[in-house]
C-alpha cells in the first residue's frame, strides 16, 4: 500500500496490493492500453494499475467485490480519466452483457489466488466478447496452462484452454512486489481468445467430458480411466494407443477421441 491509503488487507478477499513500481509499469506496459479500448480491470483493490491504466486509455471499468476499498479507490482516480465501477462478485458478472453494443474487451487485473481458475473458465464461456486478457496468477497456475505435453504441470487446465485460447507467459514477478507478500511466486499471462478451435471439435461438452476423466485418474491407463467415457472403437478411430496416460495426449489427440460417441451402457 502506498500513497498514505488506509485499508487493513482481506485475506479472504486475496487481497495482495502491488507496490512495486517496476512491476507495475512492466504489466501496463504489456498490456498496452490506447484511447477507444473498452478497457475492464477485475480487482482493482486500492488502484496500483488502476491508476496508470486510466491515465493511458482515459476511460476504464473496474470490477471490485470489496466496498470499502471504492472510496480510497475514487480519491486516488479523481481526476485522471472516467472510471466506471461495479461492486459486485465479477464471477457472477456477465462479461457478454457488458461487451453488448462495443468492441471486444481488454480484460485485466492482479486476480484473487483463490477464484483464478473457475474465473478463467467462467471468462472463456463468453470468450467472443473478449479481444485479451492480462492477468496476474500464482507462478504454478500459470506453469499449468503454458506446459507441453508429458510433464506433470500438463493437464485438464492447459487442454481445456488450448481448445479456445492462445496463452503466453509474458514474466515471473517474486512475493516482495506485494503487500501484504502472499507465500508463492507469481507470474503475468497474455490470454488471446481464438475465434475457433485451433484443431476440429464437433462437441465442447464432450471433449470437456473426456478430458476431465482421463486426468481425474492420471496415472492409469486411458483405457481404465476412460472406461465407459470412450469406447475401444474410438481409440482404433483416432489411431490412439489406449494404453497411453493422459499427460501424453495432445490437445487435438483429445478431441479426436471426443469425436467419437460415448459407448452405450452395458445391460
Ligand atoms: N489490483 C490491486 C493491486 O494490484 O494492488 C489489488 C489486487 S488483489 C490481489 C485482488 C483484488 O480482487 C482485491 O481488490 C479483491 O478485493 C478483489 N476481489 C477478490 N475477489 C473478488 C471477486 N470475487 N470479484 C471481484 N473482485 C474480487
Amino acid at each position: 500500500m502506498d500513497r498514505g491509503l488506509k485499508h487493513r488487507a482481506r485475506k479472504r478477499f486475496g487481497q495482495h496490493f502491488l507496490h512495486d513500481r517496476g512491476v507495475i509499469e512492466r504489466i501496463v506496459a504489456a498490456i498496452d492500453p490506447r484511447s477507444g479500448d473498452r478497457l475492464v480491470e477485475i480487482g482493482p483493490g486500492l488502484g496500483a494499475l488502476t491508476l496508470p491504466l486510466l491515465e493511458r486509455a482515459g476511460r476504464l471499468e473496474v470490477i471490485e467485490i470489496d466496498r470499502d476499498v471504492i472510496p480510497p479507490l475514487l480519491e486516488r482516480c479523481r481526476g485522471h480519466g472516467e472510471l466506471i465501477v461495479h461492486v459486485q462478485d465479477v464471477l457472477g458478472t456477465d462479461f457478454a452483457a457488458l461487451a453488448a453494443g462495443g468492441p471486444p474487451l481488454r480484460v485485466c487485473g492482479n486476480l484473487p489466488y483463490n477464484i483464478s481458475t473457475p474465473l478463467l473458465f467462467h471468462l472463456l464461456g463468453t470468450s467472443s466478447s473478449i479481444r485479451d486478457m492480462h492477468f496476474m496468477l500464482q507462478k504454478e497456475v500459470v506453469d499449468r496452462m503454458v506446459a507441453p505435453p508429458g510433464g506433470k504441470d500438463y493437464g485438464r487446465l492447459t487442454v481445456m484452454l488450448a481448445a479456445s485460447c492462445r496463452c503466453e507467459r509474458l514474466f515471473r514477478v517474486g512475493t516482495g512486489a506485494f503487500s501484504p507478500p502472499p507465500k508463492v511466486d507469481s507470474a503475468v499471462v497474455r490470454i488471446v481468445p481464438l475465434a475457433a478451435p485451433p484443431f476440429p471439435l464437433a462437441d465442447r461438452a464432450r471433449y470437456a467430458s473426456v478430458v476431465a476423466a482421463a486426468f481425474s485418474m492420471r496415472r492409469k491407463t486411458l483405457r481404465n480411466s476412460l472406461r465407459g467415457v470412450v469406447g475401444e472403437e474410438a481409440f482404433d478411430a483416432a489411431g490412439i494407443d489406449a494404453r497411453r496416460r493422459a499427460e501424453t495426449l495432445r490437445p487435438d489427440e483429445f478431441a479426436a477421441l471426443a469425436a467419437s460417441p460415448a459407448p452405450r451402457p452395458a445391460v
